[in-house]
Order: structure tokens, then C-alpha cells, then sequence
């Protein structure tokens, strides 16, 4: 009986449409919101280091060094993923989401020591990441509406849209202008 039961399962699913893809070739579209990865967009960044506080693993290293602005400049930006636990707590953390989950799934790796990425590599994960995403971010908004560039004088004029009317805004400090307002 238990072999004839077990037959009639397999009978059964030999004439279903497989529900397996033949990866790596073929890769079934990953959900938006699906926390895949850690991605860090330098151009939103301030360089609070709110994420590294938060981060239980303590595997965020932020470097920075004060400008004569007042805003900080990132010397360093480095998260090392052989500690990470992806719990998210980080991304959560972040004032400006500089910090979100997403970006591919796919980075095994042959080299342990290759998890722990620096500055440089986490900028061009986030480049590549946008470049396929037509410059969406993981949270829905458009680059476009805010570009890419690293070299703005203030780390609040990075981010006038997201802190025109959203939530996630610039942080304003007394006697410092915003972007626009120049
Ligand atoms: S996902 Fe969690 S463990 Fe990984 S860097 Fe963020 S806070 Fe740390
Ligand atoms: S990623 Fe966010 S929390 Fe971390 S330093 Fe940058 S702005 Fe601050």
C-alpha cells in the first residue's frame, strides 16, 4: 500500500508544471522589498554612524572627519558581511536610508576574507544595483530625483527631495541652509 501511495504522488506531479528553475541560467525576478542584501548609497550618507550604533554585530566601520561647514565628511565606509547577520536593524537605524535592504542574492563567495567590503565596493554594488533598477532604490525612490554625485558640498543638499515633503528628510541644525535655500 505505502509503495502503491507512493507511486500515485509521483503520477501525480510527473504531469504538473515544474515549479524548479534551472539556475544559474534561468532566475526567477526577485520581489522589490525582498531583504536580499545590504546596499549603501554613499550620496544619501551624512556619516552619522547611527548605523553602526545600531548594528549588534558591530560589523559597520564609519570613518569621518569634520568639514568647515559642519557636516562630516566619510573617510571610511566598510561593513563586514562575514559578521552580518542581515537582521536589518541598521537599515532601520538610518535617518536618511542610506543604508536599505536589497541588491542581489547571488554572493557566494570563494574567498572568505571578500565579505568584509569597503567603501569602493559597496559604492559600485549600489551603482550596479541602480543601473538595473532604471535608478529606482530599494525604497521606491528615483534617483533621478536625486543624482548620484559624491562630491556635493553638504551632506544634506544630497538628499532635497526625499526631505522636501517624505519622511525621511535632510536633518536641518540651526544657521545651516539646505540646498535650495541657497
Ligand atoms: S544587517 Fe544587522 S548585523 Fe548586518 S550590518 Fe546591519 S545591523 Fe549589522
Ligand atoms: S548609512 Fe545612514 S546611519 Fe549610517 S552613517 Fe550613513 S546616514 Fe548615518
Amino acid at each position: 500500500m505505502g509503495i502503491a501511495r507512493g507511486m500515485m504522488t509521483t503520477l501525480r506531479h510527473v504531469f504538473k508544471p515544474a515549479i524548479t528553475v534551472n539556475y544559474p541560467e534561468q532566475q526567477r525576478e526577485v520581489p522589490v522589498r525582498a531583504r536580499t542584501n545590504l546596499l549603501w548609497f554613499e550620496e544619501r550618507c551624512t556619516g552619522c554612524s547611527t548605523c553602526a550604533q545600531a548594528c549588534p554585530d558591530g560589523c559597520i566601520l564609519v570613518q569621518t572627519s569634520p568639514r568647515e561647514d559642519g557636516t562630516l565628511n566619510i573617510d571610511r565606509y566598510e561593513i563586514d558581511f562575514r559578521i552580518c547577520m542581515y537582521c536589518g536593524l541598521c537599515t532601520e537605524a538610518c535617518p536618511y536610508q542610506a543604508i536599505q535592504a536589497g541588491g542581489r542574492y547571488d554572493d557566494a563567495v570563494y574567498v572568505f576574507e571578500s565579505m568584509y567590503r569597503n567603501r569602493q565596493t559597496l559604492t559600485g554594488e549600489a551603482q550596479k544595483y541602480l543601473a538595473g533598477t532604471g535608478g529606482r532604490y530599494p525604497n521606491g525612490q528615483m534617483q533621478e530625483l536625486i543624482p548620484l554625485t559624491t562630491t556635493m558640498p553638504t551632506a544634506r543638499s544630497r538628499v532635497p527631495v526625499a526631505g522636501a515633503s517624505g519622511p525621511f528628510g535632510p536633518q536641518r541644525l540651526p544657521g545651516k541652509l539646505d540646498h535650495d535655500e541657497r
